[in-house]
C-alpha cells in the first residue's frame, strides 16, 4: 500500500505509517507475540467490509445487505473448522481477550471457581488479573511452574484442582516456552468435574501447523487469536464441542459484541486458507527450530534460559546472574535495531514493571526467512549487548550490523 489517498487528504498520518513501515523494515521484531501478516490478509483487513453492518451470524441477520458478508463468515468458519478440526468455531471476537470472556460468559456464573497459570509464571491477564474483567468477576485460583525445572507439574495442577473445585481450569500462557499437555489438563478436569479451556492464542499457528500437541480434541473450548504465530489479521476466535456452539455464539453477540468485524472475519479466512498450506507446516517447523537454536546460542554464550530451553516460538532469559533488568535490556537492544520486551520470569523477585527477564520470539525474524545461523548471530548480538562494559554505547555499535541484516531478510510483500 503506498498510502495515496492518505498522502493527498491526511498527509501527517500518511507520514506516521510509511515511518512505521520503515521502522519494521529497518528493525527486528523479536516480540514473541507479533508477527508480520501476508499482503493477502492484508487487503482484506483494508477492504471495503469494513463498511458493513453485520449484527447476528450467516443467515440470521439483524441488517439487510448481508448476503456478500454471510459467504465471507461462512468461508472463515469452514476453513477454521477445516484446520482445526473442530466441531464448531466462532470468529467473531475482536480480540483474544474476548474469545475468552465468550466463554467464561458462556458457562460460568459471577463468583465461579477459575483454575488458571500463575500470572507470574507466564499466564495472561485475562486468566485472573484483579485489574481485569477476569479477576474482578471470577474466583480467580492458580497454578504454576516447578520451582526446580520451571516447567509445570501436572500432579501440582491436579492437586490444586482437588483442593479448589474449579468450575473452569485453563491452560495456556503468554510466556510458557514449553508445550501444554491439553490431554493431561483434559484427565485433571475430568476428575474434578471442571471444564476444561486452552488458550492457544501464542501457540494456534504451532497446532495449527502440526508442531504443538493439538488441544481441541481433548478440550471443551480452545481461544486463539490470528495475529501471533497465526500470522493473520488482529483478532480472536473460540472452538468448542457442537455441544457449547450455542452458548458460545450467544455469549459473543449479543452478549459481548455488537457488529463483528467483517473485514477483519475476511482476513482470518484469508489467514486460514494460508494456514493449510505446506509452506505454512514448513514455517511453524522453522519458528520452533529458530527459537530452538537461538536458546541454545544463548545458553551456550553462558545466559540462563529459563527452564533450560523452549518446546515452541519463544523463550526467556533470565538476567539476575547479571544484574541486569528486563526494562534495561529492552531499551539498550533498542538502540541496536533489535526489538523485544522485558518479561516477569518464575519466582521473579523483582516487580511486574521491570521484572528480571526478557522474552525472545522467532515468528517474525522466521517470516523474514531468517534460519538457525541468522538467529545465532543475533543471539550473538544480544549477548555482546549483555557483556559490554556500556552497554547502550555497545548497543549503537551494533546498529549498523543489524541494518545491514535486515536489508538483507527484507519483510515479504
Ligand atoms: N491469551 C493469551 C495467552 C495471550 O498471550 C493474549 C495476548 O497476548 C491474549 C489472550 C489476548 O489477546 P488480545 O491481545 O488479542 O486481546
Amino acid at each position: 500500500m503506498n498510502f495515496d489517498a492518505l498522502k493527498q487528504n491526511d498527509p501527517r498520518l500518511a507520514e506516521l505509517l510509511a515511518s512505521e513501515r520503515e521502522r519494521r523494515q529497518e528493525t527486528l521484531d523479536l516480540i514473541a507475540s507479533e508477527n508480520l501478516c501476508p499482503k493477502g490478509v492484508r487487503e482484506a483487513v483494508g477492504s471495503i467490509l469494513t463498511d458493513k453492518y453485520a449484527e447476528g451470524y450467516p443467515g440470521d441477520r439483524w441488517y439487510g445487505g448481508c448476503g456478500v458478508i454471510d459467504a465471507v463468515e461462512r468461508l472463515a468458519v469452514d476453513r477454521g473448522k477445516q484446520l482445526f478440526g473442530c466441531d464448531h468455531i466462532n470468529v467473531q471476537p475482536h480480540s483474544g481477550s474476548q474469545a475468552n470472556m465468550a466463554v467464561y460468559f458462556a458457562v460460568l456464573e459471577p463468583g465461579a471457581t477459575i483454575l488458571s497459570m500463575d500470572l507470574t509464571h507466564g499466564g495472561h491477564l485475562t486468566h485472573g488479573k484483579k485489574a481485569n474483567f477476569s479477576g474482578r468477576l471470577f474466583h480467580i485460583t492458580h497454578y504454576g511452574v516447578s520451582a526446580e525445572t520451571e516447567q509445570i507439574d501436572y500432579d501440582a495442577v491436579a492437586e490444586k484442582a482437588r483442593e479448589v473445585k474449579p468450575a473452569l481450569i485453563i491452560g495456556g500462557a503468554s510466556s510458557y516456552p514449553r508445550r501444554i499437555e491439553a490431554a493431561r489438563l483434559a484427565e485433571i478436569a475430568g476428575d474434578v468435574g471442571a471444564r476444561l479451556m486452552i488458550d492457544m492464542a501464542h501457540f494456534a499457528g504451532l497446532v495449527a501447523g502440526g508442531v504443538h500437541p493439538d488441544p481441541v480434541p481433548v478440550s471443551d473450548f480452545v481461544t486463539g487469536t490470528t495475529h501471533k504465530t497465526m500470522r493473520g489479521p488482529r483478532g480472536g476466535f473460540v472452538i468448542c464441542k457442537q455441544e457449547y456452539a450455542e452458548a458460545i455464539d450467544h455469549a459473543v453477540f449479543p452478549g459481548l459484541q455488537g457488529g463483528p468485524l467483517m473485514h477483519v472475519i475476511a482476513g482470518k479466512a484469508a489467514a486460514f486458507a494460508l494456514a493449510m498450506t505446506d509452506d505454512f507446516k514448513a514455517y511453524q517447523a522453522q519458528i520452533v527450530a529458530n527459537a530452538r537454536a537461538m536458546a541454545d546460542e544463548m545458553a551456550s554464550l553462558g545466559y540462563r534460559v529459563v527452564s533450560g530451553g523452549t518446546d515452541t516460538h519463544l523463550f526467556l532469559v533470565d538476567l539476575t546472574p547479571l544484574g541486569l533488568t528486563g526494562g534495561q535490556v529492552q531499551q539498550w537492544l533498542g538502540a541496536a535495531g533489535i526489538v523485544l520486551n522485558k518479561n516477569v520470569i518464575p519466582f521473579d523477585k523483582r516487580p511486574s514493571t521491570d521484572p528480571s527477564g526478557i522474552r525472545i520470539g522467532t515468528p517474525s525474524i522466521t517470516t523474514r526467512g531468517v534460519v538457525e545461523d541468522g538467529v545465532r548471530q543475533v543471539a550473538r548480538w544480544i549477548g555482546q549487548v549483555l557483556k559490554a562494559e556500556a552497554p547502550a554505547r555497545a548497543a549503537e555499535g551494533l546498529r549498523a550490523e543489524v541494518l545491514e541484516f535486515c536489508r538483507s531478510h527484507p519483510i515479504p510483500d
